[in-house]
């Protein structure tokens, strides 16, 4: 036998099944960025390498190990998006999008990033992000949080998740808490790791992200981020909290909340679950004023997130909170005789037309009663609509029931279709 070829590691299938719980929740997600006003935008897959490094910075996870990047016939060096910040801010860019105007952007997709595959971490992976461009005041850093709070109502989830919050500061004052870090992470370099060694130097808030006990003891008495900020992120800062405690979205302050791309600076924010194990973290997001400037455009005052979309259905499926399921067919069509055959097809199309939403699925391949009626009961239809040759010629239809103890009942083609349009209202 020829051997089957296998898909890559860490890029999965999604059968169907799964696809029907991802397309509610694409549903659900693109129904509340719409209830907020937000625009779609779509941008391409692949994007030249230079962008990524120039954003997410070169001394990151992402880009020091993470990246899908080859170079194409030309010889030009390309990547397989990691994330949607940087395109996005390179899309509207280009596209003038962001000249003198206030944008409020969404994007969903899949995105790349060469890591190790385990629960919820995956070399093909999909997001939800929601961009803002041009809005300075925390009254936007808000709503984008709100906006996620309202993805949780949404799902019925919102007692298992919980918010952290902090504040960079600008970029000044994260230069001079970076300088008084690494002062600090000096004077304990004999017991730092080695990730935080070559860290220390190259992006040393970094090192307040680190897992390893060790390190986090010495970070305990480290100078601490809240105590180098500037009086107007401060007051930014306090502006949001402030909103969010009126909105009634609970928070917890995570001084030590850095997240792992370069480009944030004041508001930064994650989404962690508990019920997830070690990749807890559904949704992040923050503050880039800087980026726009950093890619070539105008300075351009930005937030936004991106939520993770694998763990957000592995968070509904481990709840039990996916919902109900549109089922995949209503109506099952079975046909006895060459002349219903035919005729299957054109009264499935009439249904269709005439009753909005019915699902109408028609046998296909043939076979006996016996068998079709095998096929109807496999489907997820609730009733099998019968054509037989001499019903038919009658303008007549037979409807059985799938899925209760009912009798079945013989109908002119109109009684059917009002029995049928019941069972989508
Ligand atoms: P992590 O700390 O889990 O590696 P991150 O900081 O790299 O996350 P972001 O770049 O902020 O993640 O991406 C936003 C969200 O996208 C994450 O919170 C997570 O939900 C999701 N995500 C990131 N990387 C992956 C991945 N490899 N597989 C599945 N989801 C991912
Ligand atoms: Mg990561």
């Amino acid at each position: 036998m020829t051997k089957q070829i296998q898909a890559v590691r860490g890029m999965n299938d999604c059968l169907p099944g799964d696809t029907q719980i991802w397309q509610k929740v694409e549903s659900v997600l693109r129904d509340t960025v719409g209830a907020f006003g937000y625009q779609e935008i779509r941008f391409p897959i692949v994007e030249s390498t230079e962008l990524f490094k120039r954003s997410i910075g070169e001394v990151t996870d992402i880009v020091e190990k993470e990246m899908y990047t080859f170079e194409d016939r030309n010889g030009d060096s390309l990547t397989l998006r990691p994330e949607g910040t940087a395109v996005c801010v390179r899309a509207a860019n280009q596209n003038g999008l962001l000249y003198n105007q206030e944008q409020r952007l969404w994007y969903m997709g899949p995105m790349f990033r060469h890591e190790r595959p385990q629960k919820g971490r995956y070399r093909q992976f999909h997001q939800i992000g929601v961009e803002t461009f041009g809005i300075a005041t925390a009254d936007i850093d808000a709503e984008v949080i709100l906006m996620t709070a309202r993805f949780w109502k949404a799902f019925g989830i919102q007692d298992h998740v919980k918010l952290e919050l902090n504040s960079l500061g600008s970029n000044e004052a994260r230069a001079e808490y970076r300088d008084a870090l690494v002062a600090y992470l000096e004077q304990h370099k004999d017991k730092l790791d080695e990730d935080s060694l070559r860290r220390m130097y190259s992006n040393p808030l970094r090192v307040l992200d680190s897992k390893n006990p060790d390190v986090q003891a010495i970070l305990a008495d480290a100078p601490k981020l809240s105590e180098h900020l500037d009086e107007e992120s401060r007051e930014h800062f306090k502006n949001l909290c402030e909103r969010l405690d009126a909105a009634g979205v609970e928070y917890q302050v995570n001084e030590k909340l850095v997240r792992g791309l370069d480009y944030y600076n004041r508001t930064v924010f994650e989404w962690v679950t508990t019920s997830l194990g070690a990749q807890g973290t559904v949704c992040a997001g923050g503050r880039y004023d800087g980026l726009v400037e950093q890619l070539g455009g105008k300075p351009t005052p930005a937030v936004g997130f991106a939520m993770g979309m694998e763990r957000l259905v592995l968070l509904l499926q481990a709840l039990e909170c996916v919902g109900e399921i549109r089922r995949d067919a209503d109506v099952y069509v079975v046909a006895m005789g060459d002349t219903a055959s035919i005729q299957a097809p054109v009264i499935a199309e009439q249904l269709r037309e005439e009753i909005q939403g019915l699902k109408v699925m028609v046998h296909c391949g043939g076979g006996n009663f016996k068998k079709q009626f095998k096929r109807a009961d496999k489907s997820d239809a609730l009733v099998a609509l019968v054509l037989g040759e001499d019903e038919l010629a009658q303008g007549k239809v037979t409807v059985k029931y799938l899925r209760e103890e009912k009798e079945q009942i013989t109908l002119t083609l109109a009684e059917a279709k009002l029995l049928l349009a019941e069972l989508v209202s």
